[in-house]
């Protein structure tokens, strides 16, 4: 029997070196379970020579420093052999690690696979010795090193597998990992070794062929430490590479989330706006076409906002709707959406076990509403109008019950606001219609389709003092429109700007031939809409008109209601000081409609005060009415301004109004609005 012998310090490098291998291998497995697709192919095949060719010199060094007292060497083909079989069974160990879970009898059958791997290297890399006659090996031994290569590549992959993701000290767990598994490859090495037997007399048959030198151990050291080296490198830069991006990535995936919220909600209310409506109502829409229900899509339209708005600034408007906001939010259950999709406009999406219930729900919608709002110390009061749309039933899609709310809200306000409508087929029509009329409305101007009607207004003496011009719309098809059916549309198109220029020039035309007839103290009066006396060009246009006719100012007469000249007051003030300066009369129409700061009237450079005719209607039965009316002249005349009252249409008015002592009156009953050819004589058939 040979005694074999060892040298230390290249035992003591093969076991640095299956350390350093197992590290390796435990820190490559973390990149591959982080790493995506062919990247994590790559880092399989890349650690897997890296750790096999590490396990292999292991056991190549550890055959160098094994000496027995006869010259040894080692066949090429069946060292290359042992080599390919720790790479492919260290890849194998890799791939299976890398997995995303790793149940108990992968692990055995892993375990099974790369110890066995292990195993067949060693003895393949010791037949490469070529002994005559073979190696004895102790079955006792022989069974020992295989039971150790297997419960080590057991313990290997499930401790690489529990410490490939990054956790707090992950590093050491490794390094301490990585020594257990380092010693138990060793240990497999020789107790493998302790196992083999040289019988008196043997000799080595690749000792003259083979390898087996000093230089070759110091040659295989340096080249697997260089290969682990660099593995190790790779490893370790392309994880900083990795947390750093990892790092990018969640702060943009928070700026994202923060871009979501602004992108979806309103930043005035904090209520969704349009785009999230849209998703919810598809979600309901599934939801209920999965498990059947309903719902309602409720389109709510404020009314009287704009006049608070104008009144009060921007400010008011935008603590008002604030306060709207959280009263239909409050009032609904937390499943239910309440959406802002537009200045005054909110639309409410609401799930219903009854389709009955919607009138509830809408009724208490626009009752809540028309409850005073506190809004910076002022008492405001508005109103809504909502149309509903139900789900199944009025429409398919998420546009359609949309659109079909929109036109039941429209309905509603023209069943005098304040109130609900319920969707009807009917509506769409009206819809369709209202789209021609805008078509229409477009070309009417060019083809000469407008006209003025002259109203006569009287002095309380009985004299006419002059004439307001009504618009009117000679429609090819529907006949003479009256300005409420197309002035809102005229004003939300811009198109008002040019009709307004149009009526301007007419009126004044009118007036001319009027004053030319001798009637030199009369006035006409010219309605203006909010957009015009906001238009920059207003001034020079109504100096143009005046100069084209060669009519005095003072024969013009411009109306702006008072809202209008109370919204921007400073705006307002410095617009009608340049009217004022050429001449032109000023008249606040529809007064006591809006509201009024009573400084700022004082400052306004108007002439006249006109009473709107809702105050004069219900004079004889209301007498709250008559109380305003009389406020109304009682201000007037403390500001010197002439008080005209319109709407007169029973002699019972009459009589009440010039008691009160207005200076002017305009009515049915001195007459209707009429064609300017048949102005004069119906003023002498009044007379
Ligand atoms: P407004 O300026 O308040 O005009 C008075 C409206 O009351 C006119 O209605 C007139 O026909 C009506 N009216 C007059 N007397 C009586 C009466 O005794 N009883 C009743 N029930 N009504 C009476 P119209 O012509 O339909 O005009 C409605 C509104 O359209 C006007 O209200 C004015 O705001 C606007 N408008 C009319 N023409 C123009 C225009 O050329 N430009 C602008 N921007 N708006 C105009
Ligand atoms: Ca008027
Ligand atoms: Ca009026």
């Amino acid at each position: 029997m040979l005694t074999g012998s060892y040298d230390p310090s290249l035992v003591l490098i093969s076991l640095c070196v299956a350390i350093l291998a197992s590290y390796t291998a435990l820190d490559l497995a973390g990149r591959i379970a982080t790493a995506k697709d062919w990247s994590a192919t790559l880092w399989v095949a890349g650690g897997g020579m890296a750790m096999g060719i590490g396990i292999w010199s292991m056991h190549f060094i550890g055959m160098l420093a094994f000496s027995l007292p006869i010259a040894l060497g080692y066949d090429l083909k069946l060292t290359l052999l042992s080599l390919a079989i720790a790479v492919i069974s260290s890849g194998f160990a890799l791939a299976l690690v890398s997995q995303e879970r790793l149940p108990a009898w992968q692990l055995v059958i892993g375990a099974l696979a790369m110890g066995s791997g292990i195993s067949c290297m060693h003895y393949v890399g010791m037949s490469a010795m070529l002994m005559q006659p073979g190696i004895d090996y102790d079955p006792l031994l022989f069974g020992l090193s295989l039971l150790i290569a297997v419960l080590a590549s057991g313990a290997a992959l499930y401790i690489a597998f529990r410490l490939r993701r990054n956790t707090p000290y992950v590093r050491l767990a490794r390094a301490g990992a990585a020594l257990v598994m380092g010693v138990a490859i060793v240990g497999m090495h020789y107790t493998g070794m302790a196992a083999a037997r040289f019988p008196e007399g043997s000799f080595c048959g690749a000792a003259p062929s083979g390898l087996g030198n000093e230089w070759m151990a110091v040659l295989i050291i340096v080249v697997t430490l260089a290969i682990i080296g660099i593995a190790l490198l790779t490893s370790v830069l392309d994880a900083r590479l990795e947390s750093r991006t990892a790092l990018l990535s969640s702060s943009l995936a928070r700026a994202n989330q923060e871009l979501t919220q602004l992108a979806l909600h309103d930043n005035l209310t904090r209520l969704p706006n349009r785009v999230l409506l849209e998703d919810r109502i598809e979600q309901m829409i599934s939801k209920v076409q999965r498990n059947g229900g309903h719902f309602a899509l409720m389109f709510l339209d404020l009314d009287g906002f704009k006049p608070v708005n104008d009144a009060f600034g921007h400010h008011v408007g935008d603590l008002l709707l604030k306060d709207v906001a959280s009263r239909l939010r409050d009032s609904l259950r937390s499943e239910d959406t309440v959406a802002r999709i537009g200045g005054d406009e909110f639309v409410l999406l609401v799930a219903l076990n009854d389709p009955d219930d919607a009138m509830t729900v809408a009724s208490q919608q626009v009752s809540l509403l028309a409850q005073p709002f506190l809004v910076s110390g002022q008492e405001l009061r508005i109103a809504a109008s909502l149309g509903i749309a139900l789900y199944p039933g009025d429409g398919a899609s998420q546009q359609e019950l949309l659109r079909n709310a929109d036109a039941a809200m429209y309905h509603a306000k023209d069943n005098g606001k304040n109130g609900y409508s319920f969707f009807e087929q009917s509506m769409n029509t009206n819809a369709r219609n209202h789209l021609q009329l805008l078509h229409d409305l477009r070309a009417a101007l060019a083809r000469r389709e407008f006209v003025l009607h002259y109203q006569p207004k009287f002095a309380a003496s009985g004299e006419p003092v002059g004439a307001e011009a009504l618009l009117r719309w000679k429609h090819p098809q529907r006949g003479l429109l009256m300005p409420d059916t197309f002035i809102t549309l005229a004003e939300r198109t811009g198109l008002i700007i040019a009709i307004g220029e149009w009526v301007l020039g007419e009126a004044c035309r009118q007036m001319s031939l009027w004053y030319a007839q001798g009637y030199r103290d009369w006035r006409v009066a010219v309605n203006l809409s909010a957009l015009q006396f906001c238009h920059a060009g207003l001034v020079d246009s109504v100096a143009g008109a005046l100069n084209r006719y060669q009519l005095p100012a003072n024969c013009l007469t411009l109306e702006i209601t008072e809202t209008t000249a109370m919204r921007d007051a400073d705006a307002s003030l410095a617009i009608l000081g340049r009217l004022a300066e050429m001449g032109v009369d000023l008249s606040i129409d529809d007064f006591g409609t809006g509201y009024s700061s009573l400084l700022y009237l004082k400052r306004l450079p108007a002439n006249e005060l006109k009473i709107d005719g809702g105050f004069v209607r219900d004079l004889e039965q209301d007498s709250d009415d008559a109380a305003i009316v009389s406020a109304i002249v009682a201000l007037g005349q403390a500001l010197e301004l002439r008080i005209v009252a319109e709407g007169v249409e029973t002699p019972r008015q009459q009589d009440f109004l010039t008691r009160l002592g207005c200076d002017s009156l305009q009515g049915f009953l001195f007459g209707k609005p009429v064609p300017a050819e048949q102005f004069i004589d119906h003023l002498s058939a009044t007379a």
